[in-house]
Protein backbone atom coordinates (compact mmCIF):
# COMPACT_ATOMS: atom_id res chain seq x y z
CA UNK A 1 0.00 0.00 0.00
CA UNK A 2 2.74 2.26 1.34
CA UNK A 3 4.78 1.81 -2.41
CA UNK A 4 1.08 2.59 -4.02
CA UNK A 5 0.53 5.78 -2.25
CA UNK A 6 3.99 6.77 -3.54
CA UNK A 7 2.85 5.70 -6.96
CA UNK A 8 -0.27 8.19 -7.15
CA UNK A 9 2.16 11.22 -5.47
CA UNK A 10 4.71 10.88 -8.36
CA UNK A 11 1.67 10.87 -10.50
CA UNK A 12 0.07 13.70 -9.30
CA UNK A 13 3.35 14.94 -9.33
CA UNK A 14 3.64 14.74 -13.19
CA UNK A 15 -0.07 15.54 -13.57
CA UNK A 16 1.30 19.13 -11.99
CA UNK A 17 3.94 19.61 -14.57
CA UNK A 18 1.38 18.61 -17.38
CA UNK A 19 -0.88 20.93 -16.13
CA UNK A 20 1.70 23.79 -15.93
CA UNK A 21 2.86 22.86 -19.91
CA UNK A 22 -0.60 23.22 -20.44
CA UNK A 23 -1.08 26.80 -18.93
CA UNK A 24 1.95 27.60 -20.89
CA UNK A 25 0.05 26.09 -23.97
CA UNK A 26 -2.15 28.50 -23.11
CA UNK A 27 -0.11 31.67 -22.08
CA UNK A 28 2.99 31.65 -24.58
CA UNK A 29 1.05 32.16 -27.96
CA UNK A 30 -0.51 34.90 -26.46
CA UNK A 31 2.79 36.33 -25.11
CA UNK A 32 3.95 35.85 -29.02
CA UNK A 33 1.38 38.10 -30.32
CA UNK A 34 1.70 40.60 -27.78
CA UNK A 35 5.46 40.80 -29.02
CA UNK A 36 4.46 41.32 -32.55
CA UNK A 37 1.64 43.29 -32.23
CA UNK A 38 3.43 45.66 -30.05
CA UNK A 39 6.28 46.02 -32.84
CA UNK A 40 2.97 46.65 -35.49
CA UNK A 41 1.55 49.18 -33.11
CA UNK A 42 4.67 50.95 -32.91
CA UNK A 43 5.80 50.96 -36.17
CA UNK A 44 2.16 52.51 -36.86
CA UNK A 45 2.61 55.05 -34.54
CA UNK A 46 6.01 56.16 -35.65
CA UNK A 47 4.90 56.33 -39.00
CA UNK A 48 1.77 58.39 -37.48
CA UNK A 49 4.56 60.65 -36.66
CA UNK A 50 6.41 61.27 -39.72
CA UNK A 51 3.08 61.86 -41.22
CA UNK A 52 2.28 64.59 -38.82
CA UNK A 53 5.84 65.83 -39.43
CA UNK A 54 6.48 65.67 -43.02
CA UNK A 55 2.84 67.53 -43.74
CA UNK A 56 4.40 70.57 -41.00
CA UNK A 57 7.00 71.05 -43.63
CA UNK A 58 4.99 71.01 -46.06
CA UNK A 59 3.30 73.71 -45.39
CA UNK A 60 6.67 75.45 -44.07
CA UNK A 61 7.74 75.39 -47.47
CA UNK A 62 4.85 76.67 -49.29
CA UNK A 63 4.20 79.35 -46.92
CA UNK A 64 8.13 79.56 -47.81
CA UNK A 65 7.45 80.24 -51.35
CA UNK A 66 4.56 82.78 -50.15
CA UNK A 67 6.79 84.79 -48.77
CA UNK A 68 9.44 85.17 -51.40
CA UNK A 69 6.61 85.56 -54.09
CA UNK A 70 5.54 88.71 -51.96
CA UNK A 71 9.06 89.72 -51.46
CA UNK A 72 9.46 89.67 -55.41
CA UNK A 73 6.19 91.28 -56.49
CA UNK A 74 6.81 94.16 -53.55
CA UNK A 75 10.94 94.54 -55.21
CA UNK A 76 9.20 95.06 -58.46
CA UNK A 77 6.26 97.28 -56.84
CA UNK A 78 9.37 99.38 -55.33
CA UNK A 79 11.41 99.92 -58.67
CA UNK A 80 7.86 100.56 -60.36
CA UNK A 81 7.55 103.20 -57.53
CA UNK A 82 10.65 105.24 -58.92
CA UNK A 83 8.94 105.49 -62.55
CA UNK A 84 5.81 107.15 -61.55
CA UNK A 85 4.92 110.36 -61.98
CA UNK A 86 1.14 110.52 -61.28
CA UNK A 87 0.24 110.80 -57.46
CA UNK A 88 -2.81 108.79 -57.43
CA UNK A 89 -0.72 105.72 -59.14
CA UNK A 90 1.95 106.46 -56.55
CA UNK A 91 -0.48 106.52 -53.58
CA UNK A 92 -2.03 103.08 -55.12
CA UNK A 93 0.95 101.48 -55.08
CA UNK A 94 2.69 102.40 -52.10
CA UNK A 95 -0.57 100.66 -50.68
CA UNK A 96 0.34 97.53 -52.75
CA UNK A 97 3.81 97.38 -51.15
CA UNK A 98 2.52 98.15 -47.02
CA UNK A 99 -0.42 95.80 -48.40
CA UNK A 100 2.52 92.96 -48.86
CA UNK A 101 4.43 93.64 -46.08
CA UNK A 102 2.02 93.02 -43.71
CA UNK A 103 0.91 89.67 -45.74
CA UNK A 104 4.94 88.85 -45.39
CA UNK A 105 5.43 89.38 -41.75
CA UNK A 106 1.56 87.56 -41.41
CA UNK A 107 2.69 84.73 -43.14
CA UNK A 108 6.24 84.92 -41.08
CA UNK A 109 4.18 84.58 -37.89
CA UNK A 110 2.88 81.66 -39.23
CA UNK A 111 5.70 80.14 -40.14
CA UNK A 112 6.89 80.67 -36.30
CA UNK A 113 4.35 78.67 -35.21
CA UNK A 114 4.69 76.07 -37.82
CA UNK A 115 8.55 75.99 -36.24
CA UNK A 116 7.38 75.61 -32.85
CA UNK A 117 5.15 72.73 -34.27
CA UNK A 118 8.08 70.82 -35.94
CA UNK A 119 9.93 70.95 -32.83
CA UNK A 120 7.75 69.06 -31.26
CA UNK A 121 6.56 66.71 -33.74
CA UNK A 122 10.40 66.36 -34.23
CA UNK A 123 10.56 65.38 -30.47
CA UNK A 124 8.00 62.49 -30.92
CA UNK A 125 9.28 60.94 -34.11
CA UNK A 126 12.37 60.25 -31.86
CA UNK A 127 10.05 58.78 -28.95
CA UNK A 128 8.44 56.39 -31.42
CA UNK A 129 12.03 55.41 -32.84
CA UNK A 130 13.20 54.65 -29.37
CA UNK A 131 9.50 53.02 -28.46
CA UNK A 132 9.92 51.12 -31.68
CA UNK A 133 13.77 50.07 -31.13
CA UNK A 134 12.40 48.77 -27.29
CA UNK A 135 9.76 46.97 -29.23
CA UNK A 136 12.00 44.94 -31.97
CA UNK A 137 14.73 44.36 -29.44
CA UNK A 138 12.05 43.03 -27.33
CA UNK A 139 10.99 40.91 -30.33
CA UNK A 140 14.39 39.90 -31.40
CA UNK A 141 14.94 38.90 -27.88
CA UNK A 142 12.22 36.75 -27.13
CA UNK A 143 10.45 35.70 -30.41
CA UNK A 144 12.71 32.58 -31.03
CA UNK A 145 12.67 31.53 -27.70
CA UNK A 146 9.06 31.83 -27.44
CA UNK A 147 8.58 30.05 -30.53
CA UNK A 148 10.81 26.64 -29.44
CA UNK A 149 9.50 26.57 -26.41
CA UNK A 150 5.76 26.79 -28.07
CA UNK A 151 6.84 23.73 -30.43
CA UNK A 152 8.17 21.76 -27.74
CA UNK A 153 5.38 21.71 -25.64
CA UNK A 154 3.63 18.81 -26.83
CA UNK A 155 6.53 16.30 -26.80
CA UNK A 156 7.27 17.78 -23.37
CA UNK A 157 3.64 16.71 -21.84
CA UNK A 158 4.19 13.68 -24.41
CA UNK A 159 6.87 12.73 -22.65
CA UNK A 160 5.82 13.59 -18.93
CA UNK A 161 2.54 11.68 -19.98
CA UNK A 162 4.20 8.53 -21.01
CA UNK A 163 6.21 8.56 -17.60
CA UNK A 164 2.81 8.89 -15.47
CA UNK A 165 1.18 6.06 -17.84
CA UNK A 166 4.41 3.60 -16.95
CA UNK A 167 4.07 4.53 -13.38
CA UNK A 168 -0.51 3.76 -13.89
CA UNK A 169 0.75 0.12 -15.35
CA UNK A 170 1.75 -0.94 -12.08
CA UNK A 171 -1.08 0.12 -9.83
CA UNK A 172 -4.71 -1.94 -10.09
CA UNK A 173 -6.98 -0.24 -12.88
CA UNK A 174 -9.60 0.72 -10.42
CA UNK A 175 -7.43 2.57 -8.83
CA UNK A 176 -6.02 4.07 -12.33
CA UNK A 177 -9.52 4.32 -13.41
CA UNK A 178 -10.47 6.63 -10.52
CA UNK A 179 -7.35 8.64 -10.80
CA UNK A 180 -7.74 9.27 -14.37
CA UNK A 181 -11.22 10.78 -13.76
CA UNK A 182 -10.56 12.85 -10.47
CA UNK A 183 -7.56 14.14 -13.25
CA UNK A 184 -10.26 14.82 -15.65
CA UNK A 185 -12.76 16.63 -13.30
CA UNK A 186 -11.18 17.56 -10.17
CA UNK A 187 -9.17 20.43 -11.74
CA UNK A 188 -6.25 18.01 -12.39
CA UNK A 189 -5.62 16.96 -9.05
CA UNK A 190 -6.70 13.63 -8.31
CA UNK A 191 -4.52 13.47 -5.03
CA UNK A 192 -5.07 15.28 -2.03
CA UNK A 193 -2.82 15.63 1.13
CA UNK A 194 -3.87 16.21 4.56
CA UNK A 195 -3.77 19.48 5.50
CA UNK A 196 -4.59 20.07 9.61
CA UNK A 197 -6.87 17.03 9.34
CA UNK A 198 -8.31 18.12 6.49
CA UNK A 199 -8.33 17.41 2.80
CA UNK A 200 -5.82 19.51 1.24
CA UNK A 201 -7.85 20.49 -1.51
CA UNK A 202 -11.47 20.79 -1.11
CA UNK A 203 -10.59 21.47 2.83
CA UNK A 204 -12.85 19.00 4.21
CA UNK A 205 -12.52 18.27 7.73
CA UNK A 206 -11.66 14.73 7.94
CA UNK A 207 -13.35 12.30 10.71
CA UNK A 208 -11.76 10.39 13.48
CA UNK A 209 -11.94 7.22 11.61
CA UNK A 210 -10.84 8.31 8.18
CA UNK A 211 -7.41 9.88 10.35
CA UNK A 212 -6.65 6.74 12.22
CA UNK A 213 -7.35 4.40 8.62
CA UNK A 214 -4.90 7.41 6.94
CA UNK A 215 -2.53 6.55 9.86
CA UNK A 216 -3.12 2.73 9.56
CA UNK A 217 -2.35 2.77 5.21
CA UNK A 218 -4.33 -0.82 4.74
CA UNK A 219 -6.15 0.23 1.85
CA UNK A 220 -6.95 3.92 -0.08
CA UNK A 221 -8.61 6.58 1.71
CA UNK A 222 -11.04 9.29 -0.45
CA UNK A 223 -12.15 12.37 0.28
CA UNK A 224 -15.56 11.99 1.70
CA UNK A 225 -16.80 15.47 -0.09
CA UNK A 226 -14.23 15.57 -3.34
CA UNK A 227 -13.51 11.91 -3.56
CA UNK A 228 -9.99 12.24 -4.50
CA UNK A 229 -7.43 10.52 -2.86
CA UNK A 230 -6.40 11.15 0.46
CA UNK A 231 -2.81 10.27 1.61
CA UNK A 232 -0.03 12.30 4.57
CA UNK A 233 2.28 13.56 2.66
CA UNK A 234 5.41 11.48 1.92
CA UNK A 235 8.70 13.25 1.31
CA UNK A 236 7.77 17.19 0.85
CA UNK A 237 5.64 17.06 -2.90
CA UNK A 238 4.07 20.67 -3.05
CA UNK A 239 0.18 19.98 -3.52
CA UNK A 240 -1.61 23.21 -4.65
CA UNK A 241 -5.52 23.99 -4.19
CA UNK A 242 -7.20 25.61 -7.13
ZN1 LIG B 1 -11.58 16.68 -0.48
Amino acid sequence: MEEQLRTLAKMQSLDDEIGRYKVLQHELPKQLEEIIVSVEQATADLLACETIRAEIGKKQRSLEAEIKAHQEQSKKYATQLSEIKNNKEYKALNSEISYLKNKISEVESVLLELMDQDAEAKEKVAEAKVELEKAEKCKSDKEGDLRHQIETLDSKIETVRNKRNDLARTLPVAVVKHYGSMIKNKNNQAVAFTREGSCGACGFVMRQQTRIELQLKRKLIYCENCARILMNKIEEPEDEDM
